[in-house]
């Protein structure tokens, strides 16, 4: 238990992300200036941060990996815990020294952290010169060059219709085989203990044509899985009458077409068999049986839900206003199984120790995770956050020791639930998408089941990007170990 509780900043899976999300691309085009840029939080920061390379790659700046090097840093930075929010400042701090050496070189702060603290966060922090939060990055051109005069500059403005459609993201920190894919933006949900709806704003979903034309140029590069994202995507709903009414005309035919999610899964996958599809996040109270039949209906929609609970009781749900409770939950879970099979992965987001939460209550949590058998989960304890419905409505009242010893005993929960669904997979034939090669050898490769399962395999005579017929032969609570029996069998 206490190795756990010591693990626990490694498993709250945000910050461990963070280290991972470097500019590690080097695009050199021959433009004269540099941009790093560093990533904070969830997969929507690590997608934006695309964006905002594409947006500097049009006027002018190509990237580096090498901070050194840049004329320009930027943090993309995330508000969800205290901890994300800590790690930029100790970043900034270390920044200090290097901007010593180089005065020249501009500093920005992006994303949520932006959004949340605006022209604080130039008070307090004296090494920042620019401040832009995720609506307003097309305006980091113009706060660039006013910083480069020596005008510091914040642009928080949060938009109803920002979608960035029109942007091709420079991917960044990219395996060639894998990208994200932005279907949405901002969130209209009210959970009390989130901040996102006040640092990202209003939910709105981008264009259908095109996620599938961004989708179609992925796969015309080599790319074979694209994740489209948004922070509860089973709320995606455009229309051109919702979406688009200064360009609407009256007499197309699919003006009053509305597409939801389950259509737009269709759509994208639809571009190819050989692309597979995956999406994230889905939230318990919308994900609708369409849905699961969509992805019944393609072999290349992977069979993986991450499906976020927080809690495992109704009272709790309730506080945290996520409109569903255990029994509705479980339900959800059950057309899971009953549409997509046991073999369909789920995973969830749970946090320990919100405000009243009673030891009964933090049981019925662990329970919870015993009737779904989550192969995987982002696990928190609650992080009182300023501004949201939670810090102004509830005492942040469980002591930190005891939020710490009710996330370990749900990390060690699911360490056991994820071992045993491991123990399923053996001896199953599976078919994974090459993807990188794996941490511990350079002889062997990595890629991902349907279920979004991390499989070993023997490197020889396989190339990032193949489609592998493997036998599952070996596991560890967090891997599979496989044979190829066939590479590239036919999948279309
Ligand atoms: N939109 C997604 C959803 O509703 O499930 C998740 C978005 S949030 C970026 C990712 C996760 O961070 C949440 O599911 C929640 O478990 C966790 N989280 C959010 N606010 C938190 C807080 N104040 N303290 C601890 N964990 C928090
Ligand atoms: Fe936050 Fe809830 Fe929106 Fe997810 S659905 S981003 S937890 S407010």
């Amino acid at each position: 238990m206490e190795n756990l509780i010591k693990d626990i900043d490694i498993i709250s899976g945000e910050e461990a992300q963070a280290v991972d999300y470097k500019t590690t691309l080097e695009e050199n085009t021959g433009k004269t200036k540099k941009i790093y840029i560093e990533s904070y939080g969830c997969q929507m920061n690590f997608s934006d941060s695309e964006i905002v390379a594409s947006i500097m790659k049009e006027n002018g700046y190509d990237t580096t990996s090498d901070f050194h090097q840049a004329d320009v840093v930027f943090l993309n930075t995330c508000s969800i815990r205290e901890k994300a929010e800590q790690t930029v400042r100790h970043r900034l701090n270390q920044f200090n020294s290097v901007k010593k050496q180089k005065p020249e070189m501009t500093i920005g702060v992006l994303g949520c952290m932006a959004e949340r603290l605006k022209d604080k966060l130039l008070e307090e922090e004296k090494i920042v010169d620019v401040v832009v939060g995720p609506d307003a990055y097309r305006d980091l051109p113009n706060l660039v060059n006013a910083a480069e005069d020596g005008r510091k500059g914040v642009n928080t403005f949060l938009s109803r219709e920002e979608t960035y459609a029109d942007i091709a993201p420079v991917r960044l920190n990219s395996n060639g085989i894998t990208a994200f894919i932005s279907i949405m933006r901002g969130c209209d949900n009210m959970c009390s203990f989130c901040v996102v709806p006040f640092t990202r704003g209003r939910e709105r979903s981008r264009d259908p044509h095109s996620i599938v034309a961004e989708a179609q140029e992925l796969f015309a590069k080599g790319y074979k899985e694209v994740t489209l994202l948004g922070q509860n995507v089973d709320s995606y709903k455009w229309s051109p009458e919702e979406n688009n009414k200064a360009r609407l005309n009256k007499n197309e035919v699919a003006a009053s077409q509305v597409i939801n999610f389950a259509h737009l899964l269709e759509m994208v996958a639809q571009v190819s068999p050989l692309l597979r599809v995956r999406f994230s996040t889905s939230h318990p109270k919308d994900i609708t049986d369409e849905v699961l039949y969509t992805m019944k209906k393609y072999d290349n929609i992977c069979k993986y839900i991450h499906l976020p609970v927080q809690s495992g009781n109704s009272r709790v749900l309730d506080m945290m206003n996520r409109t569903y409770d255990r029994e509705w939950y479980l339900d959800r879970v059950r057309a899971i199984r009953e549409i997509l099979g046991e073999e369909c992965g789920i995973s969830s987001d749970m946090i320990a120790g919100f405000c009243t939460e009673t030891e009964e209550e933090h049981q019925d949590t662990l329970t919870l995770m015993d009737i779904v058998k989550y192969d995987f989960s982002y696990m928190f304890f609650y992080s009182e956050r300023p501004g949201t419905l939670a810090a102004k409505k509830y005492e942040d009242d469980i002591p930190l020791d005891i939020k710490k010893r009710r996330l370990a005993e749900i990390i060690e929960k699911q360490s056991k639930l994820s071992a045993e669904r491991n123990q399923l997979d053996l001896g199953q034939e599976q078919i994974i998408l090459i993807e990188g090669t794996s941490k511990k050898s350079k002889d062997e490769l990595k890629g991902r089941n349907s279920a979004n399962k991390v499989v070993i395999v023997p490197a020889a005579g396989l190339q990032l990007g193949d489609y592998v017929k493997v036998k599952i032969t070996d596991c560890s609570p967090a891997t599979l170990f496989g044979e190829v029996l066939e590479i590239n069998p036919i999948l279309a």
